[in-house]
């Protein structure tokens, strides 16, 4: 199983001298299995550049959304394969408050986009997502699925083959002021054992007192996660907008400087990792 990232950067895009190392896109993330199972998770920015590549290839697609807020949707509009005639392209939502699951079309309409959803040539689907459904077979991936500590709700997803499994938790905070949709000991049992966790990580010690509430967790707890659920390899995810590349590499240095039992690595765009 192939991980790829197209898209790292959580809230919004930031393009810049500061951010040429681990990018300025927000969330897409690709997953190819070595029998050529794929699924999209997320449709940020990131997901221009992997239109690019999927125009080339017949398949039909599989995009898999956290959550409806912009930055996880902006890139569709954009997206290349929409305007193909003969495109099968299937968009699995999960509910939100207050659901919207074609959320990710309606940012289409006039006047906000030229070309509205119903005009496209590819055939989109949009599949709602209902709680408490047991885990889902899709392409060959087995997934399930975990109510996210965010704003507006959404879902986090693990998801596994025979070759691996990846947990993919953005947007999440894990210590909310508020009612916790999945608590620290739910998120420990969900991800336990998973070769690969990406997990939200946009805030340090400082930063969050100010954005307590806003739906994003702190480096220190999503480390404290990954060593409770003795992940394979931590992959640091939603880089604030305000981080910089030196100050990514720093944090990373920072939490290095001690041992685990698992890699701890910050997403970067173009960034693939192969699991097994
Ligand atoms: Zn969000």
């Amino acid at each position: 199983m192939i991980v790829e990232f197209y898209g790292v950067r959580g809230s919004a895009p930031t393009p810049g001298q500061q951010t040429v190392k681990y990018g300025g896109n927000t969330p897409c993330t690709y997953i190819e299995s070595s029998k050529g199972d794929t699924l999209v998770l997320d449709s940020g920015t990131g997901i221009v550049g992997l239109g690019q590549r999927l125009i080339k290839e017949e398949k039909d697609i599989y995009i898999l959304l956290t959550h409806n807020h912009w930055d996880h949707i902006q890139g569709f509009p954009f997206f290349a394969p929409i305007y193909q005639f003969n495109r099968n392209i299937h968009i699995y939502v999960p509910p939100t408050d207050p659901p919207l699951y074609e959320a990710i079309l309606k940012q289409m309409e006039h006047p906000f986009f030229p070309v509205p959803h119903d005009e496209l040539h590819a055939n989109v689907k949009i599949h709602g997502l209902v709680d408490h459904e047991p885990t889902m077979k899709l392409c060959n991936f087995s997934i399930a699925t975990k109510r996210l500590n965010h704003p507006n709700g959404g879902y986090a997803y693990r998801i596994e083959n025979k070759e691996g499994s990846i947990g993919y938790i953005v947007d999440n905070e894990l210590d909310p002021p508020y009612e916790k949709a999945t608590t620290w000991e739910e998120w420990v049992d969900f991800l336990q054992g998973v070769d690969i966790m990406i997990h939200d990580a946009q805030y340090t010690q400082d930063e969050m007192p100010h954005k307590h509430g806003w739906g994003h967790s702190l480096i220190e707890d999503v480390v404290q996660l990954a060593k409770e659920a003795r992940v394979g390899t931590l992959i640091l995810f939603s880089h604030d907008p305000a981080r910089s590349d030196e100050q990514v590499d720093e944090l990373v240095r920072n939490l290095r400087k001690r041992t685990y039992d698992f890699r701890i690595i910050a997403a970067r765009e173009g960034m693939c990792l192969s699991q097994p």
